[in-house]
């Protein structure tokens, strides 16, 4: 049952993930990490949609399904930096919450008038 719910419906979130990789490519120069865990993300759908879709085609017990977390979990744990790099809300140096642009596109920690005083110094 559950095999054939993602062999049906995750290649629609792949594409979403795929999708989102894409407009992140519109933000060139400043979202190289963000792009890259969304694209590492998007390929773990994409192998548990193809794990799930051979489970139901030679109709095994969706138990399987377990085997893949067991592999994908520790993968995740030790390069969750690289997976999860849309952890930080707040400016890492004055603290202001960043806006949503920034969370989702930007790998810069810091807000705007952080970083563009940091481009003034640097000039
Ligand atoms: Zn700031």
């Amino acid at each position: 049952m559950i095999s054939h719910f993602i062999s049906d419906y995750f290649f629609y979130v792949f594409l979403a993930f795929i999708f989102f990789t894409f407009l992140m490519r519109s933000k060139r120069g400043v979202s190289h990490a963000k792009r890259k865990g969304m694209l590492y993300l998007s390929a773990a759908v994409f192998l548990l949609y193809i794990y799930a879709l051979a489970l139901a085609a030679y109709t095994i017990q969706d138990l399987y399904l377990i085997l893949y977390f067991v592999i994908i979990i520790p993968i995740f744990v030790i390069f969750r930096k690289h997976l999860f790099p849309f952890t930080k809300i707040r400016c890492e140096k004055c603290g202001k919450l960043l806006s949503f642009d920034q969370i989702i596109y930007y790998d810069s920690k810091k807000c705007e008038t952080c970083d563009s005083l940091k481009t003034e110094k640097d000039i």
